[in-house]
């Protein structure tokens, strides 16, 4: 019986790695501080699992910035565009790397970077490899086999991961039409190949190859690639231990193709489908090993033993020890490092620690199931302690709340509806609020400058008063509304400066809610977040933002928008509780945000913002799973929208999404305005509501608010003449593509006074 773990988090538990790397990209430190800073937390980590007596400890799962990105510089697939960086001489290839991942503007070229997009359904983003139909590739970094080589020499034979052939294929882009990028496979598979030689050389003993596109939907084609490659690497290395990754969903029906690969050990992930357990043990043949992930990579929660234990021992009966593995889920970069930091009682308290595991914790669970399994003395009391904390749990006054429950128990069809369908909302609202055509709006925060960071991280230390923040914050609005109104925008809206983030401001003020000091988890290169964790019943005690609304309100004769983030997104930008169901937690936080869209109506706030940015990634990966899903997602923005008023104007915001697959789903939200992200798109992705005849109002973004670039009056035109063509004028509005709180003031102002100049344009040729 082994343990095994599928990857480590990299970043350090002290987020070394990130400061690390901005230091060195600001110039401020050596390419040798960067590197050393690197190889301590390998050999921290290495040292970390092997000390724990996990058997199967992995290498080349740490990463200066991505691991599908590693992998492109490994097998050489370098986009043509970044040939002079390699041109000159004084780069070295980790300027490479980074100019791929971030651009590179230096010697009077500005090379953009490579696309980044999510890493299946988690909050991780990876750099989306480029393929041309004559792509070649070539063993170019040797990054794998060094880190294998220096656990070596620290004495630790660890077991090098590599995204497996097929899933980095499909990972990856066209970017020219004419093949399918799949057919590159028979390309690739040599350097792998090369790569797998030169570990044999080294007498390396275990491989992983992640390849969780396994559990996803696949063509035929896919399948071919998987038997074709597996078998070739098993016809080369037939001594070589393999071991075939797959995790975030369930095999089903590839669970026929994955038990017959022809690799040493198989590995499923339990914890998002324990159900799949009893097809696989009856799929794989008896020569074959299987890793059982069973403790979360993805989320906080202790592990429960006794579930586990259950679960490996009928693995245990089927397979006998030999050919049992232990491992995590999937990779624990998901996971914080180490719940030891997090020594602040009043910010994390100890009743609800007891409750939780970070990664180092869950790699000492996995140790400990492994004595437990084997009925060691060495477990001594891990299980009774385990099954303690658990059930205190289960019957803590803090997470059950009867009230929650029974209002979740009584929600009626008509808590899920407007009183009016659109159509008759609609005239209510044009004569209470008496907007021109095309109104123009943002989508929420204003400039976030470092002084109101400052102001708020004051604050915190107490080194400001609550009376003397809120004056900063007040006048910071104050101005804000000025400026909107010189400027002439018709729906204002406070600037959002009292938050910090989107959703860690609304959770601070809900029930049922905690925070970590330093739960970081890695989102793309250098930036992390920190999740809150939703541990109990959610409700709202008090207002939220009606105190900032209303405040904003009373400075002005213009409708001020009130702004609030809706339950989907709060719910998936957060470690969410795993004692019941997602939709049951996400309704939850629907009431909550409900009682407060009351509230700010009842404040005489009438048109309310509710952002779901989020909604679309949160859909499952299986597509048999979308409906489901959608369905109680969107009943949760609906419970929390219609509490109000006809006249009430209900707006939503989604940004970074494509809506083709999912419009029905959008409009049965039934917001009556919708503003999205659209002028990268060149308004292409308005295409799929003009297609539906979605009948609300909508304003597609006309600029660009990720870059520093002052767009020009007479491009926003162009873009909303292109919006017209396709969606009637009287439900257009005018608003940038998201909130502004990562741009100056400087650009924004410009930027600003041309898209109320734009509008006018479109007003006068209606
Ligand atoms: N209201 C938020 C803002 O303006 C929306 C952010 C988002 O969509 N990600 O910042
Ligand atoms: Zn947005």
């Amino acid at each position: 019986m082994l343990t095994n773990n599928l990857g480590y988090p990299r970043i350090g538990s002290n987020r070394e790695l990130k400061k690390a790397c901005e230091s060195y990209w600001s110039g401020k430190s050596s390419i040798q501080n960067l590197v050393q800073t690197g190889r301590d937390i390998r050999q921290k980590n290495w040292k970390l699992q092997q000390e724990a007596g996990i058997d199967l400890v992995p290498s080349n799962d740490f990463s200066f910035y991505d691991q599908v990105l590693d992998l492109s510089l490994t097998v050489g697939a370098i986009p043509k565009r970044y040939h002079e960086v390699i041109l000159n001489k004084a780069n070295t290839e980790l300027d490479l790397y980074f100019a791929m991942a971030r651009g590179y503007q230096k010697e009077g070229l500005d090379i953009t970077a490579m696309e980044m997009t999510k890493w299946f359904d988690t909050n991780y983003h990876y750099i989306v490899p480029e393929f041309t139909k004559d792509q070649q590739f070539k063993l170019f970094s040797t990054k794998l086999l060094d880190e294998y080589n220096e656990s070596k020499r620290l004495g630790i034979k660890t077991k090098p991961v590599i995204i497996g052939p097929v899933t980095y294929l499909l990972l990856g882009k066209e970017k020219e039409a004419g093949f399918d990028r799949i057919d590159l496979i028979r390309n690739l598979l040599p350097v792998y190949i090369d790569i797998l030689k030169k570990l044999e050389d080294q007498h390396v003993e275990w491989v992983q190859f992640d390849e969780p596109f396994l559990s996803m939907d696949l063509t035929e084609k896919d399948k071919a690639a998987f038997k074709y490659v597996y078998a070739e690497i098993k016809k080369q290395f037939p001594n070589l231990k393999t071991l075939l990754a797959t995790y975030f969903e369930a095999l089903k029906d590839n669970t026929e193709l994955a038990a017959s690969l022809p690799v040493t050990a198989l590995h499923i992930d339990l914890v998002r489908n324990p159900e799949q357990l009893q097809p696989v043990l009856d799929a794989i043949p008896d020569h074959r090993m299987l890793s059982v992930g069973i403790i979360d990579g993805r989320n906080i929660w202790k592990n429960d033993f006794k579930t586990s234990l259950d679960l490996l021992e009928r693995s245990l009966s089927v397979l006998g020890k030999n050919r049992l593995i232990i491992s995590p889920s999937c990779s624990l970069i998901h996971s914080p490092c180490d719940l030891d930091l997090e020594t602040n009682d009043a910010v994390l308290t100890p009743e609800i620690k007891q409750w939780l595991s970070f990664a180092k914790q869950k790699i000492a669970e996995l140790a400990a199931l492994k004595q437990l399994l084997n009925k060691e003395e060495a477990a001594g009391s891990k299980l009774l302690d385990n099954i303690q904390a658990n059930e205190n749990r289960k019957h803590s006054a803090l997470i059950h709340n009867p009230a929650v429950k029974d209002r979740v128990a009584q929600i009626t069809e008509k808590d899920k509806n407007r009183a009016n369908v659109f159509s008759i909302r609609k005239v209510a609202q044009h004569s209470a609020l008496k907007l021109p055509s095309f109104p123009t709006t943002t989508i929420g925060s204003f400039p976030q400058t470092p002084e109101v960071r400052s102001w708020r991280a004051k604050y915190k230390k107490g080194e400001l008063t609550a009376a003397e923040y809120d004056a900063l914050i007040e006048k910071e609005t104050e101005e804000t509304i000025r400026f909107q109104e010189e400027t002439g925008i018709d729906v204002l809206v406070h600037g959002e400066f009292e938050r910090n983030d989107m959703v860690e401001y609304f959770g601070e003020q809900l029930a049922g809610f905690s925070f970590t000091k330093n739960g970081w988890v890695q989102s793309y290169g250098s930036r992390c977040v920190k999740p809150p964790v939703i541990y109990g019943d959610v409700h709202r005690p008090n207002a939220m933002t009606v105190r900032w609304s209303a405040f904003a309100q009373s400075l002005s004769g213009k409708w001020v928008k009130g702004m609030l983030t809706g339950p989907v997104t709060i719910l998936q930008w957060s470690f969410v509780r795993n004692d019941q169901p997602r939709a049951e937690t996400c309704t939850q936080i629907a009431l909550a945000i409900r009682d407060e869209v009351v509230d700010l109506e009842h404040a005489g706030i009438k048109i309310i913002q509710i952002d779901e940015p989020a909604i679309r990634e949160g859909l499952p990966l299986r597509k048999a799973d979308w409906q489901n899903y959608l369905e109680w997602a969107v009943t949760a923005f609906r419970i929390s929208a219609s509490g109000v008023e006809d006249e009430t104007q209900i707006h939503t915001h989604m940004c970074y999404s494509e809506f083709n697959d999912i419009i029905q789903n959008i409009a049965d939200m039934d917001a009556d305005v919708i503003t999205i992200e659209c002028s990268r798109s060149q308004m292409e992705l308005l295409d799929a509501f003009a297609d539906f005849n979605y009948p609300n109002e909508i304003g597609p973004g006309v600029y660009d608010i990720h870059s520093p670039r002052v767009p020009s009056k007479e491009e926003m035109v162009h873009l909303l003449e292109k919006a017209k063509n396709v969606i009637p004028s009287e439900q257009l509005w005018v608003n940038p593509d998201c909130g502004l709180k990562t741009r100056h003031w400087d650009e924004t102002k410009k930027a600003l006074i041309e898209m109320v100049a734009a509008a006018k344009v479109l007003r006068e040729s209606v």
